[in-house]
């Protein structure tokens, strides 16, 4: 039986964007205004949709993840009428198959939400009061974990931009079809905190300057980091007057980022990293400039 629900299970489900496809579209059939979708690590860490909708009624709750159940239709004549993304209710059970999920909802008539864990046959297996408001959460870990070739292939570096690109796409057109609709995507969330001196201030002057005056931490870990040294020293020679050539600026930056995303083991005093996607934090660098 296992086996055959592992074989249904990844028809179903077959990559990330499949995945967040079946999610969006059930915030979407909750009447949900706001979405907010966060990937780690191309989705193979976390997945995480998160709506404003009508949240999921105490009586579907135990079932919301069995197998062909599904709260939107209740008779034949239903089908003829679909309103809805979703009615075969196979969608969640396919998930809890592959991958470690946690619901967490909340209804208008409840008074707080509740975040419950399930096991790969969609039953619950603990339960805790949560502090999300109104609405649905659903938090997918380890994906395709029982389904190694599968993981293997998605998780190739070329595969997984692609899958990021169609992601994008997906929502994009969710957005242009629901024009009153907040969509919001986030791929590895880069934090950056830091001090960068106003262009030509006393902190790029020449006499102060110089090349071991820059400091970069990826997660507190003083790192040495080509592309972001380069981006900053440029954007500073752009930017100050010719009078004041101070191609060393003073400055830290601090960036936090998953540590599933980074690779500290490249040389062995731990200074390079390898960064799984330098283009964000570099385009993050880039923004706070
Ligand atoms: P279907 O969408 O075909 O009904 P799913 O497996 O996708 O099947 O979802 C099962 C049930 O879980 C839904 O019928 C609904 O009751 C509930 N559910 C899932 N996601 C949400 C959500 N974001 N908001 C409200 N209810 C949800
Ligand atoms: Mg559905």
């Amino acid at each position: 039986a296992a086996t055959i629900r592992l074989l249904s299970s990844s028809q179903v489900i077959t990559s990330v964007v499949s995945l967040v496809k079946e999610l969006v579209e059930n915030s979407l059939d909750a009447r949900a205004s706001s979405i907010d979708v966060k990937l780690e690590s191309y989705g193979f860490d976390k997945i995480e949709v998160r709506d404003n909708g009508d949240g999921i009624k105490a009586a579907d709750v135990p079932v919301m993840a069995v197998k062909h159940y599904t709260s939107k239709i209740s008779s034949h004549e239903d089908l003829q009428s679909l309103q809805t993304y979703g009615f075969r209710g196979e969608a969640l059970g396919s998930i809890c198959s592959i991958a470690e999920v946690s619901v967490t909802t909340k209804t208008s008539a409840d008074d707080f939400s509740t975040q419950y864990v399930l096991d790969s046959c969609g039953h619950i297996t603990s339960q805790k009061p949560s502090h999300l408001g109104q609405g649905t959460t659903v938090t997918v870990h380890k994906l395709f974990k029982n389904l190694p070739v599968r993981k293997q292939f998605y998780s190739a570096t070329k595969k997984c931009k692609e899958e990021i690109k169609r992601v994008q796409d997906l929502l994009m057109a969710y957005g242009i079809i629901k024009p009153d609709l907040r969509i919001i995507f986030t791929h590895n969330k880069v934090l950056l905190n830091g001090f960068l001196p106003k262009p030509n201030s006393n902190y790029t002057l020449t006499s102060l300057s110089s090349p071991d005056r820059s400091f970069i931490f990826i997660n507190r870990r003083l790192v040495y980091q080509k592309d972001i040294l380069k981006l900053v020293r440029l954007y500073y020679n752009l930017m100050c007057s010719k009078d004041s050539i101070h191609s060393y600026p003073i400055f830290f930056i601090n960036i936090i980022i998953p540590a599933s995303a980074i690779d500290v083991n490249v040389t062995p005093d731990k200074t390079q990293v390898m960064m799984q996607n330098k283009e964000s934090v570099l385009l993050a660098v880039e923004n706070v400039l």
